[in-house]
């Protein structure tokens, strides 16, 4: 196992994390267990959950495999999150996933989901920031972190608050191009990054004719070339997947063991290849996001992105939903100017997938 300085939290983290949303069935709890010790054997020390995931029988299930772990005296670190926003429900929930997790402190405690800065303004408003401060100094936290899924200069202008000490969003061979404006503020602060969805999301081996060209040669997985191309990224200390079996863990860890280093030519040739090899997909570069009626166009294509990969309208919903937190009906408001369309990388019809959008 490879593992990197964690940003200015100066904690040595593991380069593949275990994200537990994905677990093929939760109720067996003896195999999930199982699974986060067998990862942890293999050198992974970063385990992620969230209170929402499976409701809150993921932290329940790294609860009852922390207690082993400290049984068998193997280090680990925690990170969970929360969507309060007031001291007294932060303090109710932290208090509850204190017990669930059979931990004193939590490690890694994002604020979770940052979806857009006015849905931030609000959080500071309601003293976010003073709470997760209050709850370092009594030690029931250790470090203060946030999750985005906020785009371009958004993001970086959450990380310009230089008050987080980590932070997590999506990144993989298939978004990158959304996010790189955040690797400045990371960068200029020192602060810790975790990527989530470095598989994008499952898109990546789910389409692997699509992303045969970030492959290294001709024989390796699209798995192991999604995840190489994130450990060549010197500034995202851990990629974070989320595991449904075990076999996904022991090919994340073998991926750890066949990677020899950041290959910049490979990298770029990744970066503008992506460009030709992903068709009528947005690739996120937001060149269009300047529209009149200020619709969040890079948003609504990459929903729309779930469409042509999955063949379903239903995935557009979803994206829009649980990922964006925008409604379906701002689409409708396209004046149809073309300004869009005519700035567009990938010559995208933006104006009638807006009106399909707006349409379902
Ligand atoms: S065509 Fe519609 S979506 Fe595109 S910039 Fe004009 S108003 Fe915005
Ligand atoms: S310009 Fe085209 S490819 Fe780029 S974000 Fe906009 S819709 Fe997507």
């Amino acid at each position: 196992m490879i593992y990197r300085r964690h940003g200015k939290t100066r904690e040595k983290l593991s380069i593949v994390g275990f994200g537990g949303m994905r677990f093929k069935n939760i109720k067996d709890r003896e195999t999930c267990v199982g699974m986060i010790l067998e990862a942890a054997k293999l050198g992974i020390n970063y385990f992620d959950t969230a209170p929402k995931y499976f409701g809150i029988k993921s932290e329940q299930t790294f609860g009852e495999a922390f207690k082993e772990l400290k049984k068998q005296n193997m280090p680990f670190y925690s990170s969970t999150k929360t969507f309060e926003t007031t001291e007294k429900g932060i303090r109710k929930e932290l208090d509850r996933q204190l017990k669930r997790l059979g931990l004193d402190a939590v490690d890694f405690y994002h604020i979770w989901s940052v979806t857009s800065l006015d849905n931030w303004r609000k959080r500071k408003r309601d003293g976010i920031l003073d709470t997760f401060v209050k709850l370092k100094e009594e030690g029931l936290i250790r470090h203060i972190c946030v999750s985005s899924h906020l785009i371009g200069d958004d993001i970086k202008e959450l990380l310009d608050e230089n008050i987080f000490e980590a932070v997590l969003f999506g990144y993989s061979a298939y978004n990158f191009s959304i996010r790189h404006k955040a690797f400045e503020a990371i960068k200029q602060y020192d602060i810790g990054c975790v990527v989530m969805n470095p598989l994008g999301g499952g898109i990546i081996p789910q389409h692997p004719d699509i992303f045969e060209f970030i492959k290294e040669y001709k024989n390796q997985s699209v798995v192991e070339a999604a995840l190489h191309f994130i450990f060549s990224h010197e500034k995202i200390t851990t990629a974070l997947v989320g595991f449904a079996t075990i076999d996904e863990v022991r090919e994340a860890v073998h991926a750890v063991e066949t990677f020899k280093g950041a290959d910049a030519v490979h990298i770029n040739k990744i970066k503008s290849e992506a460009t030709n090899s992903f068709g009528t997909l947005c690739t996120g570069c937001q060149y269009c996001d300047n529209c009149p009626v200020e619709i969040p166009i890079p948003k609504y294509m990459e929903a729309y992105n779930h469409k042509i990969l999955y063949n379903s309208n239903k995935t557009i919903l979803d994206r829009l939903k649980w990922h964006w937190d925008i409604p379906k009906e701002i689409a409708g408001t396209c004046i149809e100017c073309g300004q869009c369309e005519e700035v567009c990388t990938q010559h995208i019809p933006i104006i009638s997938r807006l009106k399909e959008i707006a349409e379902l």
